[in-house]
C-alpha cells in the first residue's frame, strides 16, 4: 500500500505490534515521537503525542490529502478521524461524537481546534453565505471562550479551566448550519487564588487595555499590574466578539463586569466593636457605577443580609467581618461564572439552528466534539464493549478481554443514600454548623467497609494521609487522596439572595440578564437550590446519555514530559498515561475483536477489481457471497467474519494487502 509508512517510523497502528506488552507499546510510542510521528492508531482510535513545537502537520495541503479518504489509507492523523466522523455523519446520517481525553497539557484543546478547522475546510464548497457565517462564528468562539475560560497554570500556559462540549449541526448537503456549546464546571475559585507561578483567567490581563479599567481611578495595585499585558490578544478577542455579533454595548458591559470583579477584590472590611464597615469607601461608588446600581443598595448588600421572620416581616442582619469577606468573595466568583455562562449563551443564540425544516432539508445531523478533562473514566468504563452503533456485537465471536468495571467506583460516588455525593448533600442540608470534619466522619461511618474507600482513621498506619482531613479512593488508575477541606462550602455554594436582587435591579441589561432569580422577593418561599455536586452529577449524566446516542470516535492525548519540551520522552510519565488511558486494553480489544468493518456493497465497490469473480460485476445472488469469493481467492478466510450486512476484518494487514493489490492494478 502506497501510503503505508516505512518501518523506521515504527508501527502506525498499535494493533500491529508483534506482542501486546507495555514494553512493546512504549517502544513504539517513543520511536514515533522521536521521528516526529505524533499520531498513531489503535484501530480507529488516534493516540496523539503533544509535540510541543510547530510542525508541518496541518494546513490546507494536508487537509486535501485526507479529504474523503479511508482511515487506513493515509498516515494516522486527527484529520482522518475528523473525516471518518464526517463521512459517517454524511453518508449514513449518523450523529457522531469525537471524544478527546488526556491530562492537562496533553493537547486536547489544540486537537479539538484542528478537528474544527478540518471540518470547516472541507464543507460548504458552494460558499453559501449563511453557512460561512456559522463556520466563522464556530471558529471565532474558541478565541472568546479561551480568553474567559483559560489561564496559565504550571502544567499548561493555556489551560482550559472548564469542560467543553460542542455540537455542530449539518444539513443534508453536509454543511454546517449551526451549533451549540455546553460548558462544564468553570474553575471560578481561580478568581480569588492562584498557585505560585499561575495566573488568573486571560481575560483579566487583556481587560487591562479596556477603557472601563483604564479610566477607573485610583488604581489599586492588582489592577495596575494587569494593565501592562496582553494587548494583542485583547484586540483579537474584541474583534472575535464583534464578528460573533456582540453589540458594542454588550462588549462594554463585559469589560465593566471584569472591572467590577477586580475592584470587588480590593474591598476590605474593618470591624469597629460589633459593627463592620468598609475601609475603602471610595470603591463603593466606583462599583456602583460599574454595575449600574445604587451606591446605597450596594453598600447595604456588602454589609447586611435580609432575613424574613416568621411573621412575614423582613429584617436586616449585619454581617460579621468573616461573613462580609465570605460574601464578597462568593459574589466575585458568582459574577465571573455567570459572565462566562452568559457569553456561552450569547454565542449559542448566534449559532443555534433556526428555521430548519426537516421535510425540506432532510435529517439534521450532528458531530459533537468533547474536550473535557477527566473523561478517561467514562471511556475505560466502556473500553471493553463495542457500542451497538458499530454493528451488532452478537455477530461476533467473543474475545475474552478482562477490563476494569468502573461501576463500583461510580456507585461509591453516586449511589443514592449511600454514595459520597449523597453523604455530602445530607451534611449540607442538615443546617447549623456542619464542618468538613463532620462530613469525613460521616463518610467513615457509612463507607468504612467499602473496598475502594479508606481514610487515616480507618487505616491508622497509613501516614500519607492526614488524620481528620484526608480520604482516599482506589481508582482504576491508582489511589487518589482527597482533602475534605472546603467540601461543604463548595457544595453549598452559598450566595446571599440580596446580592442577586442587587444585580437584577441593575440598569445594565447584560448584568440584569444574568440574575433572573433576583426577581424573587425575600418573603417568597423558594425551593432549596440543588447542591453543586448534585448539579454537576446531573449534567454529567445528561452528557453521558447524549454521547451514548452518538457513534463515538476517540482521540487520546499524551503529554511527553512536564517540561513542555519537544525533545524529551519521559518514559515514566508516558507509561502512566498509557496505563490510565487503558490503551493496552484498547489494543487487546481491537485485536481480539474486529477492528475494521464495512458494508458488503462498499467493500466490493472498492476491491472488486482484485478478483476475477467480482470484476466488473459479480453474478452471485448476494453481495455477501461475492465478498466471500473475493476473500477466499486472497486466502484471508481466517481473518474475517461475515455479519448480516457487513464484513468484519480483524487485522489491518488484510486491508493493507487488498489496498496494495488494488494499487498495483
Ligand atoms: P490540554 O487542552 O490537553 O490541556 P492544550 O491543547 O492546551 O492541552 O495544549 C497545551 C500546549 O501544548 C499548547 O498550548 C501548545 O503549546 C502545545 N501543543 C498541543 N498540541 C500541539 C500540537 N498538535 N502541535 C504543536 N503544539 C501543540
Ligand atoms: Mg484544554
Amino acid at each position: 500500500m502506497a501510503e503505508q509508512e516505512s518501518l523506521e517510523f515504527g508501527k502506525a497502528d498499535f494493533v500491529l505490534l508483534d506482542q501486546v506488552t507495555m514494553e512493546h507499546f512504549m517502544e513504539n510510542l517513543k520511536l514515533r515521537f522521536e521521528m516526529g510521528r505524533i499520531y498513531t492508531y489503535i484501530g480507529e482510535v488516534v493516540v496523539s503525542m503533544n509535540p510541543y513545537k510547530q510542525t508541518q502537520l496541518y494546513g490546507k495541503d494536508v487537509i486535501e490529502q485526507y479529504q474523503g479518504r479511508e482511515l487506513y489509507e493515509r498516515p494516522p492523523h486527527l484529520y482522518a478521524v475528523a473525516d471518518a466522523a464526517y463521512k459517517a455523519m454524511k453518508r449514513r446520517a449518523k450523529d457522531t461524537c469525537i471524544v478527546i481525553s488526556g491530562e492537562s497539557g496533553a493537547g486536547k484543546t489544540e486537537a479539538s481546534k484542528y478537528i474544527m478547522q478540518y471540518i470547516a475546510a472541507i464543507t460548504n464548497p458552494s460558499q453559501r453565505e449563511e453557512v460561512e457565517r456559522v463556520k466563522n462564528v464556530l471558529l471565532k468562539s474558541n478565541c472568546v471562550l479561551e480568553a474567559f475560560g483559560n489561564a496559565k497554570t504550571n502544567r499548561n500556559d493555556n489551560s482550559s479551566r472548564f469542560g467543553k462540549y460542542m455540537d455542530i449541526n449539518f444539513d443534508f448537503k453536509g454543511d454546517p448550519t449551526g451549533g451549540h456549546i455546553n460548558n462544564y464546571l468553570l474553575e471560578k475559585s481561580r478568581i480569588l487564588h492562584q498557585q505560585p507561578g499561575e495566573r488568573n483567567f486571560h481575560s483579566f490581563y487583556q481587560a487591562g487595555n479596556h477603557s472601563s479599567l483604564i479610566c477607573s481611578s485610583p488604581l489599586h495595585p492588582p489592577i495596575s499590574q494587569l494593565l501592562t499585558s496582553d494587548q494583542s490578544n485583547f484586540k483579537a478577542v474584541a474583534d472575535a466578539m464583534k464578528v460573533i455579533g456582540f453589540s458594542p454595548e454588550e462588549i462594554n458591559s463585559v469589560y465593566k463586569i471584569l472591572a467590577t470583579i477586580l475592584h470587588l477584590g480590593n474591598v476590605s472590611f474593618v470591624t469597629e466593636g460589633d459593627a463592620v464597615a468598609i475601609e475603602n469607601r471610595e470603591l463603593v461608588s466606583q462599583l456602583a457605577e460599574l454595575t449600574s446600581t445604587q451606591p446605597e443598595s450596594l453598600l447595604r448588600t456588602l454589609l447586611y443580609r435580609a432575613v424574613a421572620t416568621g411573621g412575614g416581616e423582613v429584617i436586616e442582619k449585619g454581617h460579621s467581618g468573616k461573613e462580609a469577606n465570605y460574601a464578597r468573595d462568593a459574589c466575585a466568583k458568582a459574577i465571573y461564572e455567570r459572565l462566562f455562562c452568559w457569553i456561552v449563551g450569547r454565542i449559542n443564540t448566534v449559532i443555534e439552528v433556526k428555521n430548519y425544516d426537516a421535510r425540506l432539508h432532510g435529517k439534521n445531523t450532528v458531530i459533537a466534539v468533547l474536550d473535557i478533562y477527566g473523561f478517561e473514566i467514562f471511556e475505560s468504563n466502556r473500553a471493553g464493549c463495542e457500542p451497538p452503533a458499530w454493528g451488532s456485537p452478537r455477530e461476533l465471536p467473543q474475545g475474552r478481554i478482562e477490563y476494569f468495571n468502573n461501576q463500583i467506583i461510580v456507585d461509591l460516588v453516586e449511589q443514592p443514600h449511600k454514595g459520597i455525593i449523597s453523604i455530602l448533600d445530607e451534611a449540607c442540608l442538615t443546617g447549623g454548623q456542619v464542618t468538613d470534619a463532620m462530613f469525613l466522619e460521616s463518610m467513615n461511618t457509612k463507607l468504612g467497609k467499602h473496598p475502594h474507600y479508606t481514610s487515616r482513621k480507618l487505616c491508622a498506619t497509613d501516614k500519607s494521609m492526614e488524620f481528620g482531613r484526608d480520604f482516599r479512593i482506589k481508582h482504576y488508575a491508582g489511589n487518589v487522596t482527597y482533602s475534605v477541606e472546603g467540601f461543604i462550602d463548595k457544595n453549598k455554594d452559598t450566595l446571599f439572595q440580596d446580592f442577586k436582587r442587587l444585580m437584577y435591579n441593575s440598569t445594565d441589561p447584560v448584568l440584569r440578564d444574568m440574575w433572573p432569580e433576583g426577581e424573587v422577593s425575600i418573603t417568597e418561599v423558594t425551593k432549596r437550590p440543588l447542591t453543586a455536586a448534585t448539579l454537576f452529577k446531573n449534567s454529567m449524566v445528561a452528557l453521558v446519555e447524549n454521547l451514548a446516542s452518538k457513534e463515538p470516535y476517540y482521540v487520546r492525548c499524551i503529554k511527553p514530559n512536564d517540561q513542555k519540551s519537544p525533545l524529551l520522552f519521559d518514559a515514566e510519565r508516558c507509561r502512566h498515561q498509557v496505563e490510565y488511558l487503558g490503551l493496552l486494553e484498547n489494543v487487546r480489544v481491537r485485536r481480539a475483536g474486529f477492528a475494521y468493518r464495512q458494508p458488503y456493497d462498499r467493500f466490493l465497490l472498492r476491491y472488486k477489481m482484485t478478483c476475477e469473480y467480482t470484476w466488473p460485476n459479480h453474478l452471485m445472488p448476494t453481495d455477501q457471497e461475492a465478498t466471500r469469493a473475493l476473500i477466499d481467492q486472497h486466502g484471508f478466510q481466517d481473518d474475517v467474519a461475515y455479519g448480516h450486512t457487513k464484513i468484519f476484518i480483524r487485522m489491518p494487514q488484510t486491508l493493507f494487502c487488498l489496498e496494495q493489490e488494488r494499487a498495483q492494478l
